[in-house]
């Protein structure tokens, strides 16, 4: 195994966590973590600090040399790196991806027993379809996306929603709470996602809304700050209110206070957006909200907003409202 250290490895803490295993075994774990980009660098960078013996992968050479700069242990080749491993992290773009990597070389690379966690973004029949490739593999196998975007994953204060059986959740749990603050086990497997496409379907209706009111607002005389002092403590609370307010001024922490640079960009809402449409029409739910925000965002991406945040739609609201 070609296995490059450059920085300061701190993955190679001599105090590392141990862990008790399912077997009664105590023994350290050894992670190989897939995905180096936004998310999975500042994830795999906590796992190490925690003590962790972490090895990163990417398929761009550029990211491999981020994460070495950063201090992460790398490894040119994932197999090399899933021979003596207990657990594999795969934090990738899409579910064709997650899926290539598993029918590649990843779980044929690995120990039989490896616990495969996937914290990519995925709709939920892929992430059925990596379970199923994973138990005819002889691994475990949880799905955990996440939430708290490049702020939670740099400050491990992720929430992660987990699908998969009860033990592997308790095995990978020591692992999720060095990346995270809530672990919530959401069910058995693809739950994970089915949470996560939820809870995205609801932050982009309640964005939307909240721009509507304050584009309404504006044209009805009301200061941004007056509008915020009522709603941030009346029954239009709300996440997007009080904390990522789509304009300027009453949250100093929101994107709409730098420009709108994200934070979360839209076309992730726009992915999320549309993994929950796919989500309704395998199941014959009818979301006609999340279908609407969806075709709002699709318009504001293709109209130039794509990788500005996503709460910068409250222009495109304002234009349409003829400002
Ligand atoms: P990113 O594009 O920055 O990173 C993905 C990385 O995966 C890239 O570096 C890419 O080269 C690498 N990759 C692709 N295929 C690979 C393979 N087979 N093996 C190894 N590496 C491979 O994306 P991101 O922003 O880090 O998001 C990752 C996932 O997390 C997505 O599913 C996204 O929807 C989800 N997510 C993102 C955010 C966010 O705010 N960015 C928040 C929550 C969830």
């Amino acid at each position: 195994m070609f296995y490059r250290q450059l920085g300061k490895l701190k993955s190679e803490n001599t105090a590392a966590l141990c862990l008790k295993m399912p077997t009664g075994l105590t023994r350290m774990t050894k992670v190989t973590f897939m995905g180096l980009g936004n998310m999975g660098l500042p994830m795999a960078l906590n796992l190490a600090k925690a003590g962790h013996h972490v090895r990163g992968h990417d398929i761009v050479p550029e990211a491999l040399r981020r994460a070495a700069a950063a201090g992460l242990a790398v490894a040119d080749d994932s197999e090399g790196a899933l021979a003596d491993s207990d657990t594999a992290i795969t934090m990738l773009p899409a579910g064709a991806d997650v899926v290539a990597a598993y029918r590649g070389k990843l779980l044929s690379a690995a120990r039989p027993g490896t616990l495969f966690i996937d914290c990519s973004t995925i709709d939920v029949a892929s992430a059925n379809l990596a379970h199923s490739l994973a138990a005819a593999a002889g691994m475990r196998a949880l799905d955990a996306p996440v939430s708290g975007g490049v702020t939670g994953a740099t400050a491990a204060t992720l929430t992660f929603m987990v699908g998969g059986a009860a033990e592997d959740v308790e095995r990978a749990r020591p692992l999720l709470e060095a990346m995270g603050r809530r672990i919530v086990h959401c069910g058995g497997p693809g739950l994970g996602q089915a949470a996560k496409i939820c809870n995205n379907l609801i932050l982009g209706v309640s964005m939307i809304a909240v721009c509507e009111a304050f584009v309404l607002a504006e044209r009805l005389g009301l200061t941004h700050q007056a509008l915020f002092d009522v709603a941030a403590v009346s029954s239009g609370q709300c996440w997007a209110l009080t904390t990522y307010c789509p304009v300027p001024g009453p949250v100093p922490t929101s994107p709409a206070n730098q420009d709108y640079r994200p934070g979360f960009a839209a076309a992730l809402m726009l992915k999320d957006l549309n993994l929950g449409q796919e989500a309704a029409a395998t199941v014959g739910a009818d979301t006609v909200l999340g279908r609407t925000a969806r075709d709002l965002y699709r318009a504001f991406a293709e109209g130039g907003g794509a990788s500005r945040d996503f709460s910068a739609i409250v222009e495109a609201i304002r234009k349409g409202s003829g400002q």
